[in-house]
């Protein structure tokens, strides 16, 4: 059975507009300016690289907000899932019909788990999906390949043949190519960035690169 396994954040789903909605709804309850706040938080967040420990911690300082910071940050990590927008029509439909067609599909995220699981549901991908994945779960991440294993064995697929689509160069791409999944690098406008090693396919969106599935075929 062909396998693909889907990285979560900004590229199911587009956890940048989550973080833009979840900054509005914390200027407006602060009684902040935003357009000067947003863009701090997301100079902050680093497209969620900081550590969220960290980021809680800058946030209360600069802000003089959450005096109980281990309660802020579940409640941050609560907070920014429910902001995760549905995912789009066409990424729903490609995943329903590579389905049918006989793939397996498998979430590969690194994060804790009860975050994860509720972006999931609140994306509207619970159901369209045979595995997720999360870091904290297994205690393994991206890109070490003992996650990637994990989630071939949550499918019942062997890896050769199979495929990992991913925004992150370093976690899902070099991640993936080193237990020799092909990859699809969702590179929203940037330029690959490692001399050496290439994705097997560079796309502007994930649904380009899901529907390009549709012509890979049966491995
Ligand atoms: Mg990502």
């Amino acid at each position: 059975m062909p396998l693909l396994l889907c990285d979560l954040d900004d590229t199911l789903v587009d956890r940048e507009e989550a973080f833009r909605r979840w900054g509005e709804h914390f200027a407006r309850q602060h009684r902040l300016h935003l357009p000067a706040v947003m863009a701090w938080l997301v100079e902050r967040d680093a497209h969620g690289y900081t550590s969220r420990r960290e980021l809680v911690a800058s946030i209360a300082e600069r802000f003089g907000v959450w005096p109980d910071q281990a309660r802020a940050l579940a409640q941050f990590r609560h907070d920014l899932a429910m902001a995760v927008p549905e995912i789009s029509r066409e990424v729903r439909r490609t995943l329903i019909f590579l389905r049918r067609s006989g793939w397996k599909i498998a979430i590969v995220t690194n994060g804790t788990e009860p975050q994860q699981m509720l972006k999931l549901r609140v994306a509207g991908l619970e159901p369209l999906v045979d595995a997720c994945v999360v870091s904290e779960a297994i205690g393994y991440s991206k890109p070490n390949p003992a996650i990637f294993r994990f989630a071939a064995a949550a499918c019942e697929c062997q890896m050769t043949g199979g495929w990992m689509i991913g925004d992150n160069p370093e976690a899902d791409i070099l991640g993936a190519a080193e237990v020799g999944l092909n990859t699809i690098w969702v590179k929203r406008g940037r330029t690959w960035p490692v001399r050496g090693v290439r994705p097997t396919l560079e796309v502007a969106s994930v649904e380009e690169g899901l529907v390009s599935l549709l012509d890979q075929g049966f491995p």
